[in-house]
């Protein structure tokens, strides 16, 4: 195989070079592929694709292509099957999930992460800052500068291709984040974990004071850095306060350090989010990070559904996607209660799914509207079959039409003979329609 002569995707798109990662992001977008190019290299576009994740099939991510979305799985102590657990993310790739983020937090974490790199083609995402916990056995506080360091390096070694590294707490955020008070705190398990690290040590955020080698790192892997939001909102209560403003600047001025070295940037967003501040909490990251792709975990608008938090996630991130964010990280109907089960994670991916198809009809990406288009016209022509073949869900419209069959094939037990759609078509062809006796 021939030596790549780029470092990044983004350093190979600021040198003029269409990668192969390019011409099949482009394809799949139905973008002509310079066009992309020229994106990656503003750091509008990401392809994250580490070099030593060979089965990858890559997938872009930015706001001017289609919504991409994220499922976080993993083994922990309550879930140790890692059979089980790579089955379910098979189904989330099959499902439609162009990245899976291993939240591994239990046992030997990193023979799971490099099963992901070798067998699957989805994007793979990690935060290292979990695993570290787990692989050094040993108390918070005793854990070295250099040991989390290293964590970075063994991940970007297994191929991961984005790390979520909360480098944005910093001993200045914190102090601010004392001084203004919050109804919820930190809810970021990783941000929680290194403010913790900081209070105990009382040492700078390892990520934060040695930034540089951590772009070192993500350069040689081609790893892209997903810059983490431990100040998330955790309820719509404390959504775009000062703790979340302060943070997203150093986000933003982070950012610059990574493009300088040619590394890829996204960054996460929040959390708890009133629809009213979505719009805003959209616009005012492409200005503060420099239009880097943004990676929201939800937002969830409202506090009150647990069982239910799919459709929060999901009313959030169809408004969030609109507005400019580019991935969503796909939220179970077991949110705040449990780990979620197989089924859990299927509504998780279908709510997440349709809220990015939303978005993207709204912001126009190619192909979208078309989806809808062709679906309506085969409901015009009640064509069941080929209404099926173009469900997000076919599984589950097929079963549901077979739950409760009407009394007359072409219609459904919905309306039966007042089937409008029939009755029209019926009338418009110049036929007699008499609902009562038929
Ligand atoms: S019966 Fe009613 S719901 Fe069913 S296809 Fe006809 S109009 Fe639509």
């Amino acid at each position: 195989m021939a030596m790549r002569d780029y470092k990044t995707q983004m350093h190979a798109a600021r040198m003029g070079i269409v990668t192969e990662e390019m011409k099949s992001v482009a394809e799949k977008e139905n973008m002509p592929v310079e066009e992309l190019r020229e994106l990656m290299a503003q750091g509008k576009v990401v392809i994250p694709a580490n070099k030593n994740h060979k089965c990858i099939d890559p997938n872009g991510v930015g706001s001017m292509l289609k919504t991409k979305i994220n499922v976080n799985l993993g083994v922990s102590r309550d879930c140790k099957d890692m059979d089980m657990e790579m089955d379910k993310v098979n189904s989330a790739v099959e499902l439609g999930a162009e990245s899976i983020m291993d939240l591994s937090s239990f046992g030997d974490t990193r023979k799971f992460r490099t099963k992901l790199t070798s067998e699957c083609k989805a994007m793979i995402g990690t935060v290292p800052i979990y695993d570290a916990v787990v692989y050094y056995h040993k108390a918070l506080k005793d854990i070295t500068t250099q040991e989390w360091l290293d964590i970075v390096r063994m991940h970007a070694e297994d191929g991961v291709d984005f790390m979520t590294i909360h480098c944005g707490i910093n001993r200045e955020t914190a102090k601010r984040f004392k001084q203004n008070k919050r109804l919820m705190n930190i809810v970021s398990r990783g941000g929680s974990i290194i403010f913790a690290w900081m209070e105990m040590t009382g040492n700078e955020n390892p990520f934060y004071e040695h930034f540089d080698e951590v772009l070192d790192i993500c350069r040689e892997y081609d790893v892209t850095l997903s810059l983490g939001d431990a100040c998330r909102p955790g309820c719509i209560e404390d959504a775009t306060d000062i703790s979340q403003i302060e943070e997203l600047i150093v986000l933003g001025e982070l950012t610059k350090r990574a493009w300088e070295k040619d590394v890829q940037v996204i960054i996460e967003g929040p959390g708890h989010m009133p629809l009213n501040q979505i719009e805003a909490n959209m616009k005012i990251q492409q200005t503060i990070c420099h239009g880097a792709p943004f990676y929201v975990l939800g937002p969830l608008v409202t506090d009150i559904a647990p069982g239910y938090d799919h459709i929060t996630a999901a009313i959030g991130g169809a408004i969030a996607a609109t507005y400019g964010a580019s991935f969503l990280c796909y939220v179970t109907p077991a949110e705040h209660l449990r780990l979620p089960f197989i089924e859990d994670v299927k509504e998780g991916i279908m709510a997440s799914k349709i809220a990015a198809h939303a978005a993207d009809v709204a912001k126009g990406i190619k192909g979208a509207k078309e989806w809808d288009y062709k679906m309506s016209a085969a409901r015009k022509k009640l064509d069941w079959d080929e209404m099926f073949e173009l469900c997000i869900d076919k599984e589950k419209a097929v079963r549901y039409r077979a739950d409760a069959k009407p009394e007359k094939e072409d219609t459904c037990s919905m309306c039966g003979n007042f089937c409008a759609v029939k009755n029209m078509n019926r009338i418009l062809d110049g036929e007699i329609v008499n609902i009562f006796d038929e």
